[in-house]
């Protein structure tokens, strides 16, 4: 299995199409399980469309309670490359409309698919990180003094079996 898009291959095939999959761990990325990922690679021009869906999980740290935690992956990505350099007078990359971006290849022949998820990854893993809604925000108790508020209703019941 190749981690790398040939723009070459791509130009070869009678649809300028292909269907990529990968299923595998990115360095980088603390993946529990290996990343599983369609895409679809289309050539249209000056440019190469890739498009699909990433599914994962990966292992974040609580912002707050600094407890590891699992986040679940699951987006599309949509992402224009420009075959040469074409946009050299824009930089790296340049926004097409809305959050849609071109990344100038400069020429080169192939796309890093590590490399396009690693950074797709990066930009869905949310700024703050929390390890869900019952996060023990800020507090360093340890879980022997926590209570189950549901329990403590039990402390004052009067139970008499008849
Ligand atoms: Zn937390």
């Amino acid at each position: 299995m190749s981690n790398f898009i040939s723009i070459q291959e791509l130009e070869n095939t009678k649809s300028k199409y292909m269907s990529v999959k990968f299923h595998d761990y990115i360095e980088g990325l603390d993946l529990i399980q290996p990343l599983d990922v369609e895409l679809e690679v289309k050539s249209m021009g000056e440019f190469v469309e890739i498009s699909g869906n990433v599914k994962g999980i990966v292992k974040l740290v609580c912002d707050f309670c600094l407890k590891e935690f699992e986040y679940k992956l699951d987006f599309d990505i949509n992402e224009m490359f420009a075959k040469n350099s074409l946009l050299d007078s824009y930089g790296q990359e340049i926004e097409l409309k809305g959050d849609q971006f071109v990344t100038d290849l400069c020429g080169e022949d192939k796309i890093d698919i590590c490399d396009l998820l690693y950074q797709s990854v990066i930009l869905n893993i949310p700024n703050q990180k929390v390890c869900g809604i019952n996060c023990n925000r800020g507090s360093f108790a340890s879980e022997e003094e926590l209570t189950d508020p549901r329990l403590e209703v039990f402390k004052n019941l009067d139970i008499n079996p008849k």
